[in-house]
């Protein structure tokens, strides 16, 4: 069957003695375990130029949130596995990165149509210190419904470490593309419960991973929900009105959504499961929720949430300082518990 590379069974054991003779290049700082936000996209222009320019968007929204919390980020274009293009896309380049980065603690994939709407909000990190993998979604739907979406893969964190390789080892056989795939699918689809009839994806085969062999790996598993991690946009984006006037960021739950995930929008591709002019107007005003966030030290905010355009909400202050020590977002990080 397929593998994603030759097998490595003494990664930890590599990695740690890496660690210690790299002293420059360490994986805990200031206490926190070093992230890597890994996104992509396709190598090709998407069918549709409107769908490069919510790319972009996409893009500036994460750079703009990685800036303020000190995350690094990787943007892929490239398929480094012919067999696996598409959403299994991100299975051998998370391992490809974990091991030419062994100072990464924390791989975290974030899909391109995934925008941070709480510039504010931290992953809080020391929540897991016993876990490998966070994923946001719902046990019972998992283990009692065995549902389709009971995990969304389009944000997940996957510490840099051998579970993590066996992982996704055990993942990946299902994602070479053609008769493979497509039978995968046929098994998926019958266990799964909601799931249509299409081909494997990466999303559905975790989960029947998961569910097929719960005491090997959820142990090491933290299925969250206390807040955002993924926020499916339908339910979000007509309530962003609301939330400003009622809450603040910084919340990350159904208040103040951390992520809002376009899951089913296809904006570079050409069948979504929403009309298009929907889901680029909920992705219009997604990005200038949070791009307001962003412009607020600046003294600027967009006219509205569906006008790219912006306008002065303050004056121009010979004290600068003062609006930095008040906005800057880096001096008020609130980290979910
Ligand atoms: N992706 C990629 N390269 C590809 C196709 C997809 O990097 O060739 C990434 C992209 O970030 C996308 C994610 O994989 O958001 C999930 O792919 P999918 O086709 O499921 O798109 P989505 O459901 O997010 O629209
Ligand atoms: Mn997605």
């Amino acid at each position: 069957t397929y593998t994603l590379g030759p097998k490595i069974d003494n990664w930890d054991t590599q990695r740690w003695k890496w660690l210690e003779q790299n002293p420059d290049f360490p994986n805990i700082v200031g206490g926190k375990g070093r992230v890597l936000l890994v996104t992509g996209s396709p190598p090709n222009p998407c069918d549709n130029s409107i769908g490069d320019h919510y790319l972009l968007k996409g893009v500036k929204n994460k750079i703009d949130y990685c800036r303020l919390h000190g995350i690094e980020i990787m943007y892929n274009m490239a398929h480094l596995d012919k067999e696996m293009a598409g959403y299994w896309a991100k299975l051998p380049l998370i391992r490809k990165l974990m091991l030419s980065h062994p100072e990464v603690e924390w791989i975290w994939w974030l899909d391109s149509d995934a925008l941070f709407t709480d510039m504010v909000f931290e992953v809080p990190l020391e929540k897991y210190k016993e876990h490998n993998l966070v994923i946001h979604g719902y046990p019972d739907l998992l283990f009692e419904q065995k549902s389709w979406i009971a995990l969304n893969t389009g944000s997940f964190l996957l510490r840099n470490s051998q579970w993590s390789l066996d992982l996704l080892d055990i993942w990946a056989p299902m994602g070479p593309k053609g008769v493979v795939r497509d039978e995968a699918g046929k098994l998926l689809t019958a266990n799964l419960k909601g799931r249509p009839a299409f081909e494997a994806d990466d999303q559905s085969a975790l989960i029947y991973l998961l569910i097929s062999q719960k005491e090997k790996w959820m142990n090491k598993v933290f299925v969250e929900n206390s807040y955002y991690l993924h926020g499916f946009w339908l339910g979000l984006v007509d309530k962003y009105e609301e939330m400003a006037e009622k809450y603040h960021p910084g919340l990350g739950d159904e208040r103040w959504p951390f992520v809002t995930h376009f899951v089913g929008c296809k904006p570079c591709g050409s069948y979504g499961d929403y009309p298009a002019e929907k889901c680029l107007k909920s992705m219009e005003r997604a990005f200038n929720f949070a791009d307001n966030q962003v412009l607020k030290l600046y003294g600027f905010r967009h006219k509205g949430l569906l006008s790219p355009n912006i306008k002065r909400f303050r004056n121009e202050t010979d004290k600068p300082l003062k609006i930095v020590d008040e906005l800057d977002i880096r001096r008020h990080i609130v980290a979910g518990s």
